[in-house]
């Protein structure tokens, strides 16, 4: 394969030579509220941006006509509405960028918050945004797939090249409801997406997610729930080799096996008695661990699990 840097030179509209993002990121005070810390004294840069230095930026472009793009977490929005508002009616581009700024992955609140920001942003401005920056670099076949579900056409969280990546985005779903008998219903979905290069076709991940979902009312009292899933992130990089080269992706191989089951036992109305277990099984392998906290980087040849809760809940109403 042609190394990127050797890749002959993307050719632009209206055969211009040169083009020059500019682009900005707002970083108000959502990262600050997103920890759980008051942005005044050492914590009170985030609020310079709204104070300070945005206007400024407005003002300068403004004057000198250049377009350009403003990257705005949800959290940042709701905090300075009109500041947000004035931007995008000056005609620049407004992209979303988390809600609050988050570090680490979202986990399963992801799809919600990409949407909650999604809908502030368009109603603010009054235009949906087309464009999302990762605040913090992560992303994963999850958040692309909402990012497209909700319309957006361009990412823009990558900063080692010169040029776009361009690439190709395919997806599909199906979803088969199974009826056995009237007491049980088994919900069976399976998720496909995958990202490919525009000019060669190559891989860059594929991922698949396969539910299985019963739900069993064996008596009027007793019911039974299971959810079984499997998700797997399939990319071409070497398992455990974290510092290798990874020439068309950084996610590294993830596989992910998840088992919920859970017993309710009704009495009636208001009183019920639950036992529930959870196992969750990861392709993690803790010998590479490089800190304690990460647990362990991922290989694609071996799940471990990480972890199994079992558990009792009673609850009861009280009426008065
Ligand atoms: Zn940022």
């Amino acid at each position: 394969m042609i190394p990127l840097a050797q890749r002959k030179h993307h050719s632009w509209p209206d055969d211009a030579r040169c083009v020059v993002g500019l682009t900005l990121d707002f970083d108000g005070t959502s990262l600050e509220r997103g920890r759980g810390q008051l942005p005044f004294g050492s914590r009170s840069h985030g609020r310079y941006s709204a104070k300070c230095g945005i206007p400024r930026f407005v003002d300068m472009f403004t004057r000198q006509n250049v377009p350009w793009t403003f990257y705005v977490s949800g959290y940042d929005a709701e905090e300075s509405p009109d500041l947000v508002r004035d931007i995008s009616r000056s005609g620049i581009e407004i992209g979303s960028h988390g809600y609050f700024h988050e570090g680490v992955d979202p986990g399963d609140a992801e799809p919600e918050l990409l949407e909650r920001t999604h809908q502030l942003l368009a109603e603010i401005t009054g235009t949906a945004p087309r464009g999302w920056r990762s605040p913090s670099g992560h992303k994963t076949a999850r958040t692309l797939r909402k990012l497209r579900e909700l319309g957006y056409v361009y990412d823009s969280s990558d900063k080692d090249f010169d040029l776009p990546y361009l690439a190709r985005y395919d997806q599909a779903s199906g979803v088969a409801t199974v009826r056995p008998f009237t007491s049980l219903k088994i919900d069976n979905t399976y998720l496909f997406s995958r990202l490919r290069t525009r000019e060669s076709n190559a891989n860059i991940f594929n991922n698949h997610i396969i539910r299985s979902k019963w739900n069993w009312q064996l008596n009027r009292e007793l019911s039974l729930r299971v959810i079984l899933q499997y998700s797997a992130t399939l990319t071409q990089n070497r398992p455990g080799d974290l510092f290798g080269i990874y020439p068309l992706t950084f996610l590294p191989t993830g596989k992910n096996f998840n088992a919920d089951f859970l017993i309710t036992y009704l009495v009636h109305p208001g009183t019920a008695l639950y036992v529930g277990y959870n196992s969750n099984l990861q392709n993690l392998d803790p010998a590479l661990a490089i800190d304690p906290n990460i647990g362990g980087v991922r290989r694609s040849d071996r799940m471990i699990n990480d972890g199994r809760l079992f558990f009792v809940k009673a609850s009861y109403l009280f009426r008065f």
